[in-house]
């Protein structure tokens, strides 16, 4: 969804969604795998399980910021076995968007850690998936396991191991320094 700049006044714009919109749908799905890359997870269709979004768009000069806070499940698979867990995303974002052009070079260059939350809009309008897409990547886990903090697991009991196939060549391959013998 996306809110036109004029209607976002210094008073600021509150935004409250939860998972039956659209847009959040959307950006729940982002979490799962790398835009533009297959994923094998069974859940990668899915919306957010459950999800409660409040943030406050307000203008500063010709940028925007977005502050707020995310507290989101949603289903995917474990990045080692492939159980289906549920995963939290919970935190707070304070993001800001500055406008076409400006400092553009910049974007060129390698981003620093504290700086992953500038983006840009385009003059016109900001996009709330982006901007909710955009948290949840600095919220979320870069790989989802089952003993994760902030994972559950809800199907399957083994344990969280990489499956069979993926250890093909692995434990049976002959252990190179099985002939070394410590010094004595
Ligand atoms: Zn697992």
């Amino acid at each position: 969804m996306r809110i036109p700049l004029d209607q976002i006044t210094s008073a600021g714009l509150k935004i409250t969604a939860s998972a039956e919109d659209d847009w959040v749908t959307k950006a729940a799905q982002s979490v799962r795998g790398t835009p533009g890359e297959p994923t094998a997870d069974p859940h990668e269709d899915e919306g957010a399980e459950t999800a409660s979004i409040q943030f406050t768009l307000r203008p500063l000069a010709d940028q925007i910021t977005a502050c707020g806070e995310i507290d989101m499940t949603i289903r995917c698979a474990c990045d080692r076995c492939g159980a289906s867990v549920i995963l939290t995303i919970k935190g707070e974002f304070d993001q800001l968007y500055k406008p076409p052009g400006d400092t553009y070079a910049e974007a060129d260059h390698d981003l620093v850690p504290d700086e992953l939350d500038v983006g840009w809009h385009d003059g016109q309008a900001i996009d709330l998936e982006l901007v909710l897409t955009e948290a949840l990547a600095l919220n979320g886990p870069d790989r989802v396991r089952c003993e994760d903090n902030n994972v559950q697991r809800i199907e399957g009991d083994g344990p969280c191991e990489l499956p069979a196939e993926a250890l093909e060549g692995g434990p049976t391959r002959a252990n190179p320094f099985a002939g070394l013998k410590l010094p004595e």
